[in-house]
């Protein structure tokens, strides 16, 4: 998927895509994450979930390189994050300023800096680039849109494609499908679907459970711990969704298995009877 070869930081061809070692990140005196190590695996597909304020978002944040860990270590194709280009990271669509004055051409564009570099003006590749990415999220049409008209829907694709034309080597996703109207929900669904299929490496948090389980082949649990984090069927158990979600977490019997509800919106999900 990758051609990131000038700019980026050297990458160890034996190394994961993404290794965290004892990760501790304390903002003040709240402890976000405490001690997590898991390995992601070059095309490796994980879903991260946990309750509101588990540190899916400092997590995400700590692999990106915007927040450095108080304890521990976090590898990017073995070396530190600060200097990856390689990373395309979606953050939570709330916590972008969309008053930025740009078209949706120039956003998706200012993902391919990385590959342009400073001295030089995007090409025509790059422009092939930013076309292809706009289609394959369906908003070719809206190109010349200044960013700030659109609807979240539409916004959040416009992120999408900014890493798609970034071709970025490790994809980070945080709550792609929070608040979006039925037809994003689904480009958006479609658009992982086939990187699943192309092999991607990707990390995407989201409070939807039976997504998680059904979408990803491997998914992480947390709540400042990691809990568990291996294939669906071994990590979304009623014991392990238990610790992660505590008295927030109502189990009740349904036809096959039972049926998980946890107190955010949209996160019921089946989990197998042990
Ligand atoms: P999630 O994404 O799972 O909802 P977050 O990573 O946003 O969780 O938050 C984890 C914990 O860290 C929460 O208790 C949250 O209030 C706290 N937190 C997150 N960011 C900050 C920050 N910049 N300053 C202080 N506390 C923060």
């Amino acid at each position: 998927m990758n051609s990131f070869t000038g700019n980026d930081a050297p990458h160890d061809a034996q190394a994961p895509a993404l290794s965290m070692e004892h990760v501790t990140v304390r903002y003040g005196n709240v402890t976000a994450l405490e001690d997590v190590s898991f390995i992601l695996r070059r095309g490796d597909q994980a879903a991260v979930v946990g309750p509101n304020g588990a540190g899916k978002s400092t997590l995400f944040n700590a692999v990106a390189g915007i927040v450095k860990p108080t304890q521990g270590r976090v590898k990017i194709y073995g070396s530190g994050p600060d200097r990856h280009i390689c990373i395309g990271y979606v953050p939570q669509r709330n916590r972008i300023d969309w008053r930025f004055p740009a078209s949706v051409f120039d956003a998706v564009m200012m993902g391919r800096i990385g590959q342009i570099g400073l001295f030089r003006w995007p090409n025509r590749k790059d422009r092939e680039k930013v076309r292809g990415a706009l289609a394959q999220v369906d908003m070719l049409d809206l190109a010349d849109r200044p960013i700030g008209d659109l609807s979240g829907g539409q916004q959040q694709r416009v992120f999408l494609a900014r890493a798609l034309a970034q071709e970025a080597e490790l994809l980070l996703l945080d709550e792609p499908f929070t608040g979006l109207d039925e037809p994003s929900r689904q480009a958006i669904l479609t658009i992982l679907q086939r990187l699943c299929a192309a092999g991607a490496t990707l990390l995407v948090a989201t409070h939807d459970l039976q997504q998680a389980g059904e979408l990803f082949p491997l998914v992480m649990l947390i709540n400042r711990t990691l809990i568990a984090y291996g294939p669906p069927d071994q990590v979304l158990t009623s014991e392990t969704l238990g610790r992660a979600y505590g008295s927030r977490l109502h189990i009740v019997p349904a036809e096959q298995g039972e049926l998980v509800l946890t107190d955010t919106c949209c996160s019921g999900g089946r989990v197998p009877v042990e």
